[in-house]
């Protein structure tokens, strides 16, 4: 979603050609911290684009000026220009004890929210496939050893089932989970199912982007993934900090650090120009993974010319076998809002996603801070759209804290002013990678992302709305219609609003 020119003039600007923060008289003459010397964005190796040491100095620069008020503002004055800041830089804002600075923050990532999203929140489900699995991650209950497990897999007539399930739902976008397990889940399994999904046309339904997150694999398959037409291919690092994540992963495929950290490289180099980062906080310390989170984008940009489309932000929740307090980086709900105002200012083009694991409350206050995608009306067990489990069976991956159907977290987000959109536009457009980058700096988003925001908002009420969304939703669209910059547009739009009530579907601009 990255323009390559942007990111050679330094979308992420590299800490070396930051200047020093200004010296104060009574400020030692230290010179300041330079990266460490395997440090390397471009390079293709794990060990020296998520660099432990460069990590460890970044930390040690955001201890050193966390109280420097002149510092922490030459950041934020960076951070206005929209053009992002680095993983140094990101990481003195996260840390800073400073309420005033804190507050500035979260002021800038309101603005840059809505001008780089507007009040639009796309609207997504998972779809858990399968929970087959040979890794033996200890902060999810599919591992291996899970003995209590029931193991389920879902065969064509499920997947079809479960689709139909989620398109009466409303949902136009999906992304597939399943564990690991090449004789079980082999890749023409997801292959299959990205198939099926496709060609389920249900009442006026249809699913039309599916991402696809599952284990690191070939670069044959990433080829195979984007032959056959994926979104966005996720895969969660869970932790960048290599000693912790070999000790998370004991066993099996997952257990080897570098094949997950350069999965993403592997997927560009198969073709997949859509990839979505996302850390599993709580693991390990929240601030060693916001810095190394962004070095992997800043990777990215560097090798590929191509940014992450998403980052994902989930927080370890409860499941079978698995208590969150065992875990001793838990991250709180006030450093969990400033992790996502970070990333925000840090990188204003990514698409950020929080799930049903965060509370409505959680959701609401990170709403307005950067996220831009949820989930709703999520199930988390395998076939739980057909036949949600009974509370003993303990087969969902996580628990989900967000139990509201998709068509009450419809109206709550309209009901707080934001847009639900069901728009899959720009991935079938051929907008991915560069491309949306290119339609978000021409500042065309309020002539294209959103009238699509509105025009699939409209087949949802026409389609699948209780009364509440449909009396929120009518003149929320009335409105939000004006605001449409180009007059051509607008009265396109206005037509095509008119054809949907009258029984058309799925028009873009
Ligand atoms: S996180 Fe994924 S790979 Fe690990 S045990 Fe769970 S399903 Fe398997």
């Amino acid at each position: 979603m990255h323009d390559p020119a942007a990111a050679r003039a330094g979308n992420f600007i590299r800490h070396e050609e930051i200047p020093s923060p200004p010296r104060r008289p009574n400020q030692s003459l230290q010179p300041p911290l330079r990266s460490a010397p395997a440090y390397d964005p471009k390079s293709m190796r794990a060990e020296n684009f998520i660099c432990h040491e460069e990590i460890l100095a970044s930390l040690e620069y955001a201890e050193r000026f966390k109280n420097d008020k002149a510092a922490l503002r030459a950041v934020l004055n960076k951070a206005e220009d929209r053009k992002g800041i680095d993983h140094r830089e990101a990481v003195l804002l996260l840390i800073t004890p400073d309420k005033e600075i804190e507050a500035e923050l979260f002021a800038l990532a309101r603005r840059i929210k809505q001008e780089f999203y507007g009040n639009r929140i796309v609207m997504f489900a998972p779809l858990y496939l399968s929970n087959h699995c040979l890794n033996s991650c200890v902060y999810c209950p599919y591992h291996r050893t899970n003995a209590d497990m029931p193991r389920i897999k879902l065969g064509p007539q499920d997947i079809e089932r479960e689709t139909r399930a989620l398109q009466d739902m409303g949902h136009k976008r999906l992304a597939l989970e399943a564990g690991e397990h090449p004789k079980l889940n082999p890749i023409e399994y997801i292959l299959e199912a990205v198939d099926i999904i496709y060609s389920v046309k249900h009442k006026n339904g249809a699913i039309r982007r599916v991402n696809v997150n599952i284990a690191a694999t070939t670069v044959e398959n990433y080829r195979k993934l984007r032959d056959a037409k994926i979104g966005t291919y996720i895969l969660f690092q869970e932790t960048y900090n290599k000693a912790g994540y070999v000790k998370l992963h004991p066993a099996g495929p997952k257990h080897d650090y570098a094949r997950q950290t350069e999965a993403m490289d592997r997927a560009m180099e198969g073709g997949i120009d859509d990839v979505g980062l996302g850390v599993l906080f709580g693991l390990q310390d929240h601030r060693y993974e916001l810095a190394a989170l962004l070095m992997h984008a800043e990777h990215l940009e560097a090798a590929h010319g191509v940014g992450p489309h998403t980052v994902s932000v989930p927080r370890i929740r409860a499941a079978d076998g698995i208590d969150p307090a065992s875990f001793t980086s838990g991250v709180k709900d006030d450093e969990f809002a400033r992790l996502v105002a970070c990333i925000r200012v840090a990188a204003p083009y990514v698409g950020m996603i929080v799930s049903t694991r965060e509370s409505k409350e959680c959701r609401e206050r990170v709403l307005e801070l950067g996220v831009s995608q949820i989930s709703g009306g999520s199930r988390t067990s395998v076939g739980g759209y057909c036949e949600p489990e009974p509370e003993t069976e303990l087969s969902a991956q996580f628990q989900v804290n967000d139990n509201r159907s998709l068509d009450e977290v419809v109206a709550w987000l309209m009901r707080l002013g934001h847009i639900p959109s069901f728009c899959t536009a720009c991935y079938r457009e051929g907008r991915t990678g560069d491309r949306f980058m290119a339609l978000c700096k021409s500042g065309q988003i309020l002539n294209c992302c959103h009238p699509n925001a509105l025009m699939t908002l409209k087949e949802y009420l026409m389609d699948y709305a209780g009364p509440e969304s449909r009396a929120l939703g009518d003149p929320m669209i009335a409105a939000e219609l004006t605001k449409i910059p180009s007059e051509k547009i607008r009265t396109l739009v206005a037509g095509r609003l008119k054809d949907i009530e009258n029984g058309s579907r799925d028009f873009r601009v």
